[in-house]
């Protein structure tokens, strides 16, 4: 009502089924919310899972703006991971979708449910490197050198999103 909108980075991945269609999709739903919209994509890349099994993940990075609350748009972005088929039979397994709100302005959010920014992002090149695609002024040089050993690559440039990101 009346908020000024949040600059929020989301990060997202895939590791089973048709996994670049499914992060398309979930860009198209997280434009379509209400008051939010997707400003940019990072590039693509495919990563090696961590600490499990199962085939490679596809990561990227999409900066939004909203005026969702931050509750509010984790509900959301979990409705459009429950649509794409996600399961949680177990830490860490394998998913069709994973959303994970990364940054939410420059709020700090400690909740049961919710903790910004997300607690172990800088553990992960597959959040860092592409979220540093996107605002390298951001991302910490040292931090991204301590994860540069992580098996990770880039597939494609930001234009694998254009056709469901227009701007
Ligand atoms: P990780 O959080 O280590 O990446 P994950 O993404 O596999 O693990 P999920 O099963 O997707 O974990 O989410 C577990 C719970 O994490 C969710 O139910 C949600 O309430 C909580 N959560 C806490 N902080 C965040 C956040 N910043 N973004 C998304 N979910 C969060
Ligand atoms: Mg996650
Ligand atoms: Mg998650």
């Amino acid at each position: 009502m009346g908020e000024l909108p949040s600059l929020v980075y989301v990060g997202l991945g895939a590791n089973l089924g048709e996994r670049q269609a499914a992060l398309r999709k979930a860009l198209a739903a997280i434009d379509e919310l209400p008051s939010t919209r997707v400003m940019r994509v990072s590039p693509l890349y495919g990563s090696a899972p961590v600490d499990a099994g199962g085939p490679d993940y596809l990561n990227a990075v999409a900066e939004l703006t909203t005026t969702l609350a931050p509750q509010a748009l984790l509900s959301a972005l979990q409705t459009i991971e429950l649509s794409a088929g996600r399961e949680r039979p177990y830490r860490n397994a394998p998913r069709t979708l994973d959303l994970d709100i990364l940054w939410f302005g420059d709020r700090v959010i400690d909740t049961p449910t919710l903790t910004v920014p997300h607690p172990r992002m800088a553990e992960r090149a597959f959040v860092l490197r592409p979220l540093a695609d996107l605002v390298p002024e951001r991302v910490d040089a040292a931090v991204l050198q301590a994860v540069a050993s992580q098996d990770i690559h880039q597939l494609e440039g930001s234009g694998w999103a254009d056709a469901v990101v227009g701007g």
